[in-house]
């Protein structure tokens, strides 16, 4: 692969807002007294507890296994004992409750036994997935997808490029910069290890270029077979789609997979906990994460526990309580809003964003669109906005897909330019939520039909059954009657004989007893 750049469609220049939190070191987070830790922090099936109140454990200790192919587990981020398993509020846009883990903290931070491969170099990509799987490794970008799947493309697949993303574009957010210039080693030893698991002949590391000490770290860490790479300041180019198009001058397809242009994306943050499973034997139990905006004094990077409830990141960045007026997980492009914040860290969980003053996103009125194509200008997947609009808001699900609503990545630039106030993506997520919900009736719908018609053959086949059982019994008692009526015959034809036999004797002694009797006489 060329290092030559190449564009992606629209996009938008912003007002990045990173200085804010880039310029500190990051901080290690206090260890809080309760840990919420939730058993599904990825795309797929959620973890199975492994644990019950009252239960001790170690750092680092599984306390949720996979339950399926799609999962992997979760591991307790310190020492304590369990105090409860039940559901509690996560990170979601709906407000969503989950299944956690909580624990109370012992403040030893005593490590479970890790064990460690003496040389990793000689692991196969299966063996290489495994360990990245038991080490409860997902995409720390924003989806949360299990890595060790998305480095197994499936037969026929092969990857040629890995890139790993560190664009990181959206404003306010600042964790993989200070990621990538505090420990760019683990990165580019990750780095290594994903090629080697997908056996891809390259690697690039794609660094947006504002940030000139990360690439530079980067640069001075990389190995021969590692290249690092300035990318334009442009957002999105950290959609997966975008860079891929930008490094590679490639357009994955409208529905397709990176997979099918040769090409496996991972952001920085990934490839670093990937370093530590292999490596280190360590599972992923902690993250940078920034901690933002107007609503707190220290804006920084901290590296904090999975499962830490937000409020205490917060609090340690001196959180403005009382003034904050509103709670982002996320940056302000493709974040979602938080009701408060009581709900635990995830391995997604890139930014905390806790604003003050008047909401930015509330008080503008919705005006008409007025159809002046600006959304469609700087959509970066050449979607038409303001038809999905129009289709979303009929809740024509049908037309909405036929416009591609599934390419959306939900970037925001169409809102941001859009100057009737439109929510647009707040349509589209609604749209999606309602196919995916009449999808799942239809599964549900067809899983009934299945199971009636399974219902339905079996009475049937029963019936069947019985009347088969009944024929058999009929057959045998006819069977029976005729053997009855033979007995009865030969009976009477036995006592007809007797009888003859009788007569015969009678009739003889008569003639005897004549002879004689002539003979007397
Ligand atoms: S930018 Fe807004 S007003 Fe203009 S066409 Fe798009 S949805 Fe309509
Ligand atoms: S949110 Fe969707 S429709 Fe709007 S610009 Fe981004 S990709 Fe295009």
């Amino acid at each position: 692969m060329s290092s030559r750049l190449h564009g992606f469609p629209g996009g938008l220049i912003l007002d990045g807002h990173k200085a804010i939190s880039s310029g500190r070191p990051s901080m290690r987070a206090a260890i809080p007294e309760r840990l919420f830790i939730p058993l599904q922090q990825h795309i797929g099936e959620p973890a199975e507890a492994l644990v019950r109140p009252g239960q001790r454990v170690l750092k680092g200790e599984v306390i949720g296994a996979a339950s399926g192919y799609f999962s992997v587990p979760v591991h307790a981020s310190t020492s304590g004992t369990v105090v409860e398993v039940a559901d509690h509020p996560v990170p979601h846009p709906s407000g969503l409750k989950c299944a956690c883990v909580v624990i109370e903290a012992d403040g030893e931070d005593t490590w479970f036994e890790r064990s460690t491969i003496a040389d990793p170099t000689r692991l196969d990509p299966a063996a290489l997935r495994n360990l990245i799987r038991k080490a409860g490794v997902v995409g720390m970008g924003g989806a949360g997808f299990p890595t060790f799947v998305k480095l197994n493309p499936g037969p026929g697949r092969h990857v040629k490029t890995v890139i790993l993303n560190g664009a990181e574009c959206e404003p306010y957010i600042t964790c993989d910069d200070r990621l990538m210039r505090e420990r760019p080693g683990a990165i580019v030893a990750g780095a290594e290890i994903i090629r080697r698991a997908t056996q891809a002949e390259r690697c690039v590391i794609g660094v947006e270029e504002n940030k000139p000490e990360a690439y530079q770290a980067l640069r001075d860490a990389a190995s021969d077979g590692v290249e690092v790479v300035q990318v334009p300041v442009r957002y999105p180019i950290g959609g997966e789609k975008e860079l891929i198009q930008v490094l590679t001058g490639r357009e994955v397809p409208s529905d397709g997979l990176p997979a099918e242009v040769g090409v496996l994306v991972q952001n920085v943050a990934t490839a670093a906990a990937v370093y530590e499973a292999v490596e280190k034997g360590q599972p992923l139990i902690s993250r940078y994460v920034t901690v933002t905006g107007s609503g707190v004094s220290e804006p920084r990077n901290l590296e904090a526990r999975i499962g830490t409830p937000l409020r205490d990141l917060l609090e340690q960045c001196g959180m403005r309580e009382g003034e904050v007026t509103s709670l982002i997980m996320g940056g302000p492009m493709m974040g979602f809003s938080l009701r408060d914040a009581d709900v635990p860290l995830v391995k997604t969980s890139n930014c905390v964003l806790a604003e003050t003053g008047p909401d930015s996103n509330a008080g503008l009125p919705v005006l008409p669109c007025i159809r002046c194509g600006s959304c469609a200008q700087v959509c970066p997947v050449k979607l038409l906005p303001q038809q999905l609009y129009w289709y979303a808001r009929a809740k024509d699900f049908d037309k909405v897909q036929d416009h591609h609503l599934f390419d959306c990545i939900e970037c925001g630039c169409c809102a941001y330019v859009c100057p009737s106030n439109i929510p647009l993506v707040q349509y589209y997520r609604f749209a999606k939520t309602e196919i995916w919900g009449q999808e799942r009736e239809r599964e549900k719908a067809d899983l009934a039909r299945r199971r009636h018609e399974a219902r339905l053959a079996r009475l049937e086949r029963e019936k069947r059954e019985r009347e088969a059982r009944h024929r058999a019994k009929r057959a045998v008692l006819s069977g029976k009657d005729q053997k009855m009526e033979g007995d009865a015959a030969k009976q009477a034809a036995i006592r007809a004989a007797l009888e003859r036999a009788k007569a015969k004797r009678s009739s003889s002694g008569d003639r005897q007893e004549g002879a004689a009797r002539q003979r007397t006489d």
